[in-house]
């Protein structure tokens, strides 16, 4: 790999919690949906780890951030699936040709438990991103109680990602 074609992005996102769980909009974390009686509040279906993910790929291409390539006042995206905006940002990627090397994930939630959904949500990243599982890495933490995230309002994500150039 030519290092002089590698970049690194990073990507932030943080949704809030409905304050009811919606049957609609079942909570959806990494394109898995959770039995968790819980939903979070978004245009899209609000799923916090993959809009991270595309905002350090958007990131790492120089390509602003998800919000301007899909934006939330546009009427085509209401509902949308994040696996269908990832996919799109993949093609942006691929016709930058430029590749995933890794990613490494951070979820910011005091709730739900994610421990028991790690394995799949890993599964769901490597195929979603193409990527063999060892290249894919999700970490959980929680605030310890500190601030909106550690009062239950919200879940956030934060993701850094390595791509190298084709070229
Ligand atoms: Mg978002």
């Amino acid at each position: 790999m030519n290092p002089n074609n590698m970049r690194i992005g990073h990507g932030y996102d943080v949704h809030r919690f409905d304050t009811e769980h919606r049957e609609e909009k079942p909570l959806t974390l990494a394109g898995v949906v959770l039995a968790d009686k819980m939903s979070l509040l978004a245009h899209s279906d609000g799923d916090v780890i993959l809009h991270a993910v595309c905002d350090a790929i958007l990131g790492a291409l120089g390509e602003g951030d998800i919000g301007q390539h899909f934006p939330d006042t546009d009427a085509k995206f209401a509902g949308a699936a994040s696996g269908d905006l990832l996919q799109q940002v993949l093609i942006i990627m691929d016709a930058r040709e430029h590749y995933i090397v890794n990613i490494d994930i951070t979820v910011i939630a005091e709730v739900p438990k994610l421990t028991p959904h790690r394995v799949n949500m890993i599964s769901s990243l490597a195929n979603l991103l193409e990527l063999p599982e060892q290249r894919v890495n999700l970490k959980a933490t929680t605030t310890e109680g500190l601030g909106a995230i550690g009062r239950k309002e919200g879940i956030a994500c934060a993701a850094v990602v390595l791509l190298g150039g084709h070229a």
